[in-house]
């Protein structure tokens, strides 16, 4: 088993010179995770870069967020180890458990992470990942415009070479390339399907909580949760609960994933009833009762997900999607933002390669190569998260056992 002295560190991409000939004005639209990660990955393959932001300011919601090995690589190939790992925790392992507390299976984060070198399992606080990304594609040079809403895009045709951007206040900016990576409740995704496409919602919804680890502290029995950080799923009929620590012990995040009761008119996050959540976990491993005690207040928010878009990328190349505008997942494999961060990579990796993306034959290559190497397995990332809802929900019986054995035996990473 190598040691982690020994382990080979995930090679840090150079930043490509380019001379303006064959270097690409970029403007992404949306500065999420994975409009900034594809930021950071086509600066580094050595263009330029705006980023439109429809938000006053940037920032994302404060709550925990789990990075798997595959997005830790590509995070690390981006020069961003030194950046993240004072933020980082680490968890040691991750715990399947029925809902009455008893252990189904568990994976050995190290075991596995010495079986993939260079791979980390992180969990961030999101504004600490947003944060650092963000500071990595200024220092690499983007522009970052807030309050810049788009609106539209237009081409003027399938050979076109440019897109041009409109912006709600009317502003115009012409473009070689156009990336689309405003979220779930996309804009350009409707823009470039001619048509209005609202998200799908999936029945389940999600109380996501932080608390301040203080109290589990005092308590014998939640302490364990902060002191030996891992991450605990708890499965149980038509619902299911995560949690983990976050910012060296500081908060507890914990998500509860329920039926979904919110109006079908309503916003998608509205303000939850504490007293209710409650009630929904009254009589499971009496561990999850006793946190939700700590709890004050807290949001819900539906979960949707994205899928059947025939095509991502407009015919002339010059304006492309990603992240969860065109494949936004249920939670449940905790690998929504690991796919958005993939899609970066793969991007930055193609406009690296290719000596003139500036052509438009080249360029429309390049896209068209894009959207073929993340389709089928971002879709597969959704359909095996509507797949996790079923078996995490399974009442006891029969089949629940069935699953159970299966956890038992599954190797690490196969699907169930
Ligand atoms: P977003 O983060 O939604 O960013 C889109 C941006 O575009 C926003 O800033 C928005 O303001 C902007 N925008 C929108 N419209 C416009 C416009 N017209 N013009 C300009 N800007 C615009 N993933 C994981 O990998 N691990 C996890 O542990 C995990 N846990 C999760 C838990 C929950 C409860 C949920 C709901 C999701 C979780 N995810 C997780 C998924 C992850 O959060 C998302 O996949 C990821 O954040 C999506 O990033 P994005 O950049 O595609 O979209």
């Amino acid at each position: 088993m190598a040691s982690a002295k020994t382990q080979p560190k995930v090679a840090v991409k150079p930043r490509l010179k380019r001379d303006t000939s064959t270097r690409l004005d970029i403007i992404i639209v949306g500065a999420g995770l994975g409009g900034v990660g594809a930021a950071i990955s086509l600066l580094l393959a050595g263009h330029n870069v705006k980023i439109f932001e429809a938000a006053n300011e940037i920032g994302e919601v404060g709550a925990g967020i789990q990075i798997l090995p595959n997005a830790s690589k590509v995070l690390q190939s981006w020069g961003m180890k030194e950046k993240l790992e004072p933020y980082a925790t680490k968890p040691a392992r991750v715990n399947m458990l029925g809902w009455k507390g008893n252990l189904i299976s568990y994976l050995d984060f190290n075991e596995s992470a010495s079986k993939y070198p260079g791979t980390f399992y992180w969990d961030f606080h999101r504004a600490n990942l947003h944060k650092a990304l963000l500071e990595r594609a200024t220092e690499l040079g983007a522009e970052i415009k807030t309050r810049a809403r788009v609106v539209n895009v237009q081409i003027a045709g399938d050979e076109a070479n440019s897109a041009t951007v409109v912006l709600e206040n009317g502003d115009r900016y012409v473009t070689d390339l156009v990336i689309g990576a405003d979220g779930i409740n996309s804009r350009l995704r409707e823009i470039l399907m001619g048509r209005p496409d609202p998200p799908t919602p999936t029945g389940d919804l999600a109380y996501r909580l932080l608390l301040s680890t203080g109290e589990m502290l005092k308590d014998p029995e939640l302490a364990p949760f902060v002191t030996d950080p891992q991450v605990n799923y708890w499965l149980g009929p038509d619902a299911h609960a995560v949690n983990y620590v976050l910012k060296g012990g500081e908060l507890f995040n914990m998500v509860l994933l329920v039926p979904d009761d919110m109006p079908v008119d309503s916003a998608n996050t509205l303000q939850g009833n504490v007293e209710e959540m409650r009630s929904l976990y009254q009589d499971w491993d009496p561990r999850i009762p006793k946190l939700l005690s700590l709890c004050e207040s807290v949001y819900k928010w539906r979960l949707q997900i994205r899928v059947g878009m025939d095509s991502w990328s407009h015919p002339s190349g010059a304006f492309t999607m990603l992240g969860d505008a065109v494949h936004a997942t249920l939670p449940y494999l905790a690998s929504g933002a690991g796919m958005c961060l993939e899609d970066a990579a793969v991007l930055g990796e193609l406009f690296t390669r290719a000596p003139n993306p500036k052509d438009s034959h080249v360029k429309r290559h390049l896209v068209k190569i894009y959207e073929t190497c993340r389709k089928e397995r971002t879709e597969m990332v959704v359909k095996r998260g509507n797949r996790q809802q079923y078996l995490y929900h399974l009442h006891d019986g029969a089949e629940q056992e069935e699953r159970d054995r299966k956890l038992v035996n599954a190797e690490e990473g196969e699907a169930l």
